[in-house]
């Protein structure tokens, strides 16, 4: 089944670089088995001139493909013809601008914009990515799915093959998950399966139950799920005034965040609808800090797509070695193989790129920050807070320059974490309950 679109696939190992055509669910280069990447032959795609078109399409309520914060920009991820693009209302999301926050921090007041995306459907940015993913999965005629998941992509997978008619299996890691997080699996009708193991047990479990049973994988592994994240940033420049901020800063886990922005950056300096890149720092939890090991003291890099593949396998055998499992508060980034590695450090190369690890207690604290000042976040948003005051501290990131925080998942998420962290007292900004007997005096003499 020959679909005509201006869409391929293609392997990001330039030694290799076969191409697929997008009707293929494959998921991995079946040649060298590096990763994949959608590309577009540009000149074929009525991509609009300007950015500020785009942002029209906003008072189209009653269009479904304008109504979702991702499809108002399908020309940029061309790859599904209009009658299978699904969608349940994703990304319309916002951008605030948060002075107490700047101001806690040290910064110009103005200079601080978080990017709240808790305010999706499912709770998270996970969406953006599921509704180019399930529209692919669609367009293929997949019938049953499957992902592995910290929580939010089970989430998010519950949901979206729920309202498309797909059956749907979610694995996690045993004991890990967050509670908000797990419910939201359960509600929605999916099949859960927990495994004995942590999230990268589970990811290669999945992929080897995909291929056996022949079911849709849904991790950020899909190449298509990262063009619906790429329109996060397309927001971000949107609510700006279609100027690019000069930092993103956006917390690690799998990678597939960091590796789809700078995709969507590259890809718009190439149609001329920006003329400058903003830099992007990547951060990650102490207790799962791969990615700042791998790229800060062994010095790996994207080389123009020569990828030293031994230091990888070097560090990935020592983990297996030591028993290795990561362990943070932040349970979404708390993964030691990201499988979008290579990508993310081609974006890396094209922002400019840098990363730093940042330990609970500073997300903790970062969180209640958000909390108490913002729209609150789950724990691995807040590594970004956290992260972005090392890097002031650094002076890496200057006090006026225009930063945007990407607060990946709602606080509702991983409610245990924030009442542990205000009613233990564990820091700076715990606001614990007090409490009082029933008697009115007794009560008032507490009121502050
Ligand atoms: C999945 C997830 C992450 C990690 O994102 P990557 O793009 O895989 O690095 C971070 N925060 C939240 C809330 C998530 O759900
Ligand atoms: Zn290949």
């Amino acid at each position: 089944m020959a679909m005509k679109t201006a869409a391929f696939q293609k392997c990001i190992n330039p030694g290799c670089g076969a191409q697929f055509d997008c009707t293929e669910s494959i998921f991995k280069c079946p040649r060298c088995g590096d990763l994949l990447d959608i590309q577009y032959n540009w000149d074929e795609i009525a991509v609009p001139k300007k950015l500020a078109e785009f942002g029209r399409r906003w008072a189209n309520r009653d269009k479904p493909p304008d109504f979702s914060g991702v499809w108002r920009f399908r020309e940029l991820l061309d790859f599904c013809p209009d009658e299978h693009k699904i969608t349940i209302g994703e990304g319309q999301t916002i951008l605030q601008q948060n002075r107490p926050i700047a101001q806690h921090l040290g910064m110009k007041p103005d200079r601080l914009f978080l990017q709240y995306e808790g305010l999706n459907p499912s709770g998270s940015f996970k969406d953006n990515g599921m509704t180019a993913a399930f529209s692919h999965a669609k367009m293929v005629g997949a019938k049953s799915c499957a992902c592995a998941s910290t929580g939010n992509t089970s989430a998010s997978v519950a949901l979206y093959a729920q309202s498309c008619g797909l059956k749907c299996t979610v694995f996690i890691g045993s004991g890990r998950i967050a509670f908000g997080k797990l419910s939201q699996a359960m509600d929605y009708g999916a099949q859960t399966i927990q495994i004995q193991g942590d999230f990268d047990d589970c990811m290669k479990q999945v992929q080897d139950v995909c291929v056996e049973l022949g079911l849709y994988l849904l991790n950020s592994l899909n190449p298509f799920r990262l063009e619906g994240q790429k329109t996060i940033m397309f927001r971000i420049i949107e609510a700006l005034g279609w100027q690019t901020p000069d930092w993103i800063v956006v917390p690690g886990g799998n990678l597939g965040n960091s590796s789809a922005f700078g995709k969507a950056f590259a890809e718009l300096k190439q149609l001329g609808l920006i003329d400058r890149i903003p830099r992007m720092a990547i951060i990650n939890a102490t207790g799962a800090d791969t990615l700042t090991d791998l790229v800060n003291n062994r010095k790996l890099a994207w080389n123009g797509g020569q990828v030293d593949q031994k230091i990888i396998d070097d560090y990935y055998a020592d983990l297996t070695a030591r028993h290795f499992s990561p362990h943070t508060c932040a349970s979404a980034i708390e993964i030691s193989r990201p499988v979008n590695l290579k990508k993310c450090l081609r974006a890396i190369d094209v922002c400019k790129g840098i990363v730093r690890a940042v330990t609970d207690e500073e997300i903790c604290d970062a969180k209640a920050l958000i909390g108490k000042f913002g729209l609150g976040c789950e724990p691995a948003s807040a590594a970004t807070v956290a992260g972005l005051k090392h890097l002031l501290a650094e002076g890496i990131i200057a006090k006026e320059e225009r930063v945007a925080c990407v607060l990946t998942g709602h606080p509702l998420k991983d409610p245990n974490v924030t009442v542990n962290y205000h009613k233990d007292r564990q820091g700076q900004f715990s606001n614990p309950p007090l409490s009082a007997p029933n008697d009115l005096q007794e009560i008032i003499k507490l009121i502050r």
